[in-house]
């Protein structure tokens, strides 16, 4: 009869948990190839794994090779690749890296495993320390994530793996401590079997939260990239329609007292800026207009990029003396002087201005088509009567 030691050898566990990794530094590989760089870490994540398969093969050669590489080096390169998982999170959340203390720590870890096996050797006080300080790093990985909690499952899943690697490795560690290591790390005990077994998994599971990780952050970077307007940041067209969709459903149904206005905002005079400034100063003034813009907007408002010059404001639950006020706001930001240091003032600028078209929503009936074009309709006539000005239709 197999008894659960015995059916879970350590040695092919290991081997296994290394070739788990070695398939999952292949997938994060490929991966990385095809994502673009603003995902970082990806490097590091890639090489952990690879690490850890090293690592899982000098283990698996104890007794074929010597001591100092299947103890020493093994164990060095396990803890090395533990910090480049820690590495790649650090990258990935939008830090430095900043691994050197426990670099360092790595090579103190050499220096006692090397005086427990060659000089002085002793099973449960290498074992006592490795846990000791890779329960430590797992922990500063996993307080890393918990400072920048968030409700996505591939942070969530990460940040609870970590949690569970320091706590079975600060456990071990304990065990150790009182006497319980087992002679050596072949050694099959049920405790030793389930520490590696549950180490091996966990290993993988690390990778694959990695993998969750960075393909949630790709699918929001193209969410983002497919509805703002790379130069201002605002909502871009395709968006901003969707939202007045959204908006005049609402609003038939009655939300906000069945309220709904929209504002079309077109930057007076613009060709004159490019003509005499350059386009790229007119880039910058379309960025200056954004941000005035957004400054005055009420909670509910949503702003975008309509075309060139050209803004839109949806106001859910504003009528014609709401929207109106709104209006008239963002006229009047827009024309505020530029302050003397800012580098638009330096440039030469004068005043900026803005025309507006207002159009308010008037029952079930209407519709977004017709109230664009009648916002467009006024905007027209703001034009026409000297612009600067808001327009009601
Ligand atoms: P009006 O007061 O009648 O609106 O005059 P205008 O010069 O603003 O109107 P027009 O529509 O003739 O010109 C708009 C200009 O905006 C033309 C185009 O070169 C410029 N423009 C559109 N998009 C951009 C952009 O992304 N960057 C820059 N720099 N200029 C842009
Ligand atoms: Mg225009
Ligand atoms: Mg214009």
């Amino acid at each position: 009869m197999p008894t659960l030691s015995s059916a879970l050898d350590p040695r092919s566990i290991i081997v296994l948990a290394g070739l788990m990794g070695l398939l999952m530094s292949v997938v994060l590989f490929s991966m990385r190839r095809s994502y673009p760089p603003s995902i970082r870490g990806l490097r590091e994540w890639t090489l952990a794994p690879l690490a850890s398969f090293v690592s899982t093969v000098l283990f698996a050669l104890r007794g074929v090779v010597p001591d100092i590489f299947s103890i020493v080096l093994a164990n060095m390169v396990l803890f090395q690749g533990c910090i480049l998982y820690y590495a790649g999170s650090q990258l990935f959340l939008g830090h430095e890296r900043d691994t050197r203390a426990w670099s360092a720590v790595t090579v103190v870890l050499g220096v006692v495993l090397f005086w427990f096996s060659e000089v002085q050797p002793s099973y449960p006080i290498r074992l006592a320390v490795f846990t000791f300080a890779i329960s430590g790093l797992f922990f500063a990985h996993a307080r890393l994530y918990l400072r920048h909690r968030t409700k996505r499952v591939g942070r969530r899943l990460m940040t609870g793996l970590l949690l569970l690697q320091s706590l079975v490795a600060g456990l071990r560690c304990l065990s150790a401590v009182l006497g319980e290591a087992g002679v050596g790390m072949l050694d099959a005990t049920w405790l030793q079997s389930l520490y590696i077994v549950m180490y091996s998994l966990t290993a993988l599971m690390l990778s694959i939260a990695g993998v969750l990780m960075a393909t949630d952050r790709l699918r929001l970077e193209f969410e983002f990239m497919a509805t703002h307007d790379p130069l201002t940041g605002m909502l871009n067209r395709r968006a901003l329609i969707e939202r007045c969709e959204h908006e005049v459903t609402r609003a038939r149904r009655g939300a906000g007292d069945g309220a709904l206005s929209l504002l079309m905002l077109d930057a007076d005079h613009f060709k004159r800026i490019n003509d005499a400034f350059g386009h790229q100063t007119g880039d910058e003034v379309l960025r200056e207009l954004a941000l005035r813009l957004q400054a005055p907007m009420p909670p509910l408002a949503r702003l975008g990029r309509y075309g060139g010059e050209e803004f839109l404001v949806v106001l859910p639950g504003l009528g014609h003396d709401g929207a109106r006020a709104v209006a008239e706001r963002l006229r009047a930001g827009v024309g505020e002087p530029f302050a003397p240091e800012s580098p638009l003032a330096a440039a030469g600028i004068g005043r900026l201005s803005v025309s507006i078209g207002m159009a308010v929503f008037q029952g079930p009936a209407d519709t977004l088509d017709a109230l664009l074009a009648r916002a467009d309709a006024a905007l027209y006539r703001a034009k026409a009567q000297g612009r600067d000005r808001v327009e009601i239709a």
